[in-house]
């Protein structure tokens, strides 16, 4: 398999929720030993340990609004400048084209990975997702459901499914995510580094990406995928 001469690999990857970035980043990780930089991540993780900076953004957070572009700043270029000779994989940041011209500048990224996943599938699959609240345990009336048809397997309590993943929030969700990154999308697109990806499900538009991964960077282990 051909691999280009890069030795180190700043990549970033978008996708719609729901789409499957976080398995599919599960895996690039895993192949390339690449470090996974996720802003929501790191941004909980700051209100958490109750730091300044995670004590600014949890405001924000908590009314579903970006956090402004000063306190991402302050907390992705600080976390990239640690990692300058390390592989990493962007995720959620940036969200903005304000923030993808000061990263670019900075750390600038060789690849962009874009997971375009159509709408009508990713409703339909969060369509069928169940939860048992008090436990958390979720269910999936296709591909995982419960025994008995809305209780759940353990106490037999019934099911829910939360208001995040009702068909209509999720199409409100979806759309605004098209809103805010289509200028972000086409700023990659205009720096020639953006590579779409298309597919329904995760197992179908795995191997492309690793192949694609491939020719920038060796991966860890050389998997066959047919
Ligand atoms: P996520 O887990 O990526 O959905 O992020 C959770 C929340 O953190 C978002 O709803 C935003 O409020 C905030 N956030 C994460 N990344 C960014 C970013 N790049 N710019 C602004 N706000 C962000």
């Amino acid at each position: 398999m051909a691999t280009a001469g890069i030795k180190v690999l700043k990549a970033l990857i978008m996708g719609p929720p729901g789409c499957g970035k976080g398995t599919i980043s599960e895996r690039i990780v895993k192949d390339f030993a690449m470090i996974h930089v996720a802003s929501g991540d790191n941004l909980r993780r700051q209100i958490l340990q109750g730091t300044e900076l995670g004590k600014k953004a949890e405001p924000y957070i908590d009314d579903g609004q970006l956090v402004p572009d000063e306190i991402m700043f302050d907390l992705i270029l600080g976390e990239l400048a640690k990692l300058k000779n390390a592989n990493w994989l962007l995720d959620g940041f940036p969200r903005t084209v304000t923030q993808a011209q000061a990263v670019q500048k900075i750390e600038p990224k060789e690849v962009v990975i874009d997971l375009n996943v159509p709408f009508e599938v990713i409703i339909e699959r969060i369509k069928g997702r169940w939860v048992h609240i008090p436990s958390g345990r979720i269910y999936h009336t296709e591909f995982s459901p419960p025994k008995v048809p809305g209780k759940d397997d353990v106490t037999g309590e019934p099911l829910e499914q939360r208001h995040d993943d009702k068909p209509e929030t999720v199409q409100k969700r979806l759309e605004a995510y098209k809103k805010m990154t289509e200028p972000v999308l086409n700023f990659y697109r205009d720096e020639g580094i953006l590579t779409e990806f298309t597919g329904n499900y995760s197992n179908e538009i795995w191997p492309h990406v690793h192949k694609f991964l491939s020719t920038k960077i060796t991966p860890l282990q050389y998997t066959v995928y047919k």
